[in-house]
């Protein structure tokens, strides 16, 4: 069997590799153990697997891969707190994750595809058009890069945020089998609160999430409060337009009791005026949310700017005035094009 074509071991959830060992005839606790070494010990090569007896590990490293991702690149902003990895799937893809280190916190921002099918005009990895789906292990293997990383200096993550490439509610099955690994208490044990998962607005999958009550926190890229402008910044809003995502939205906060966070790249003349901070305020009032305003980051094929510092102010101290939770978020790694919508694995 040549490495391609050998299964990823993180693409099998905890049923899967039972079933692969039961089949072996080895006892069940070896599961335990080969996850243990996995997702705790972040061993990353069955030579490394001390608890596993040798003849396993021989069966282990032959029929399985253990890496699918090839680092191409690596960019550090300037002021070092973010790194931006570029990494080739064994398909060719490029797909690109980013660490950002802000006081205690070690947020790892993640991809769920090569590109994205959306096409948001503003957004880079929109711009790109979608390459791949990436499997679950592809995922997961990406937080698994930066946990050992930082276990080598002492830390560990403290969030994953599915905000990076891609779509991550149009290749569902995929992002939510590697958060459930992730989550698994076998698996990395990483609580349910410290994912985010961030979606276009795809309403049926916000649907979908609601009914799983699931404990990942959610959050939604509105960008504008009405159908006319939200036609033009967020395409599948012709689809899934602004009352029926506000619908599944409510539904969402209703059954869940949980807080749901509204995304918003603020851009200078289009949607940072006070009469849309004003149609927003009238849309999410009566919901338990947050409002994370981003001014917009540059990219290649998408001439605006992102507003002022002045209107950025303004936009938030008017839905403060509302009583809307709401915050700004702060540039990171822009120099090295890693800011939010700003991944599209160009060399
Ligand atoms: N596809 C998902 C998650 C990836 S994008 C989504 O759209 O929600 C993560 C966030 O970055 C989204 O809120 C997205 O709208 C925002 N974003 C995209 N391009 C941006 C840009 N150029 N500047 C600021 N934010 C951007
Ligand atoms: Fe895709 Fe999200 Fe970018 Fe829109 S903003 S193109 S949905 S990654």
């Amino acid at each position: 069997m040549s490495v391609t074509t050998k299964r990823l071991i993180y693409d099998l959830d905890y049923d899967q590799l039972s079933e692969v060992l039961s089949v072996r005839e080895e006892p069940q606790y070896r599961v335990k153990q080969i996850w243990h070494t996995i997702y705790r010990e972040l061993n990353d090569w069955p030579d490394s697997f001390s608890t596993i007896p040798t003849v396993l590990r021989q069966q282990l490293s032959a029929d399985f891969n253990f890496q699918s991702l090839s680092k191409e690149t690596e960019s550090t902003s300037e002021d070092k707190n973010t790194q931006k990895l570029l990494f080739r799937t064994r398909s060719g893809h490029k797909i690109e994750t980013v660490l950002m280190r802000y006081e205690r916190r070690r947020t790892v921002c993640i991809s769920t595809q090569s590109g994205c099918g959306v096409g948001c005009p503003f957004c880079a990895s929109g711009q790109m058009g979608l390459q791949l789906n990436l499997s679950s292990g592809e995922i997961i293997e990406q937080v698994l890069y930066f946990a050992r990383q930082l276990k080598m200096n002492g830390e560990s993550l403290t969030n994953v945020v599915v905000m990076g490439m891609g779509e991550p509610f149009q290749n569902y099955d995929a992002t939510m089998s590697a958060i459930d690994t992730l989550n698994h208490p076998a698996g990395y044990n990483f609580g349910a609160r410290r994912f985010t998962v961030s979606t276009v607005g795809l309403v049926p999958m916000i649907e979908r999430f609601t009914r799983e009550h699931r404990q990942v926190n959610l959050a939604v890229s509105l960008h504008a409060a009405t159908n006319e402008l939200r036609d033009q910044l967020v395409p599948v809003n012709r689809r899934y337009p602004v009352e029926k995502l506000m619908q599944a939205c409510r539904e969402y906060v209703a059954q869940t009791n949980r807080r749901i966070t509204f995304e918003w790249a603020l851009i200078e003349g289009i949607n940072d005026s006070l009469e849309q901070a004003q149609a927003l305020a009238d849309l999410v009032n009566p919901f338990l949310c947050h409002v994370n305003l981003i001014p917009l980051n540059p990219t290649k094929d998408f001439s605006k700017s992102a507003s002022p510092v002045k209107a950025v102010s303004a936009f938030q101290d008017y839905l403060h005035s509302r009583g809307i939770s709401c915050t700004t978020r702060k540039p990171r790694g822009i120099e090295i094009q890693a800011g939010c919508g700003q991944l599209a694995a160009e060399q």
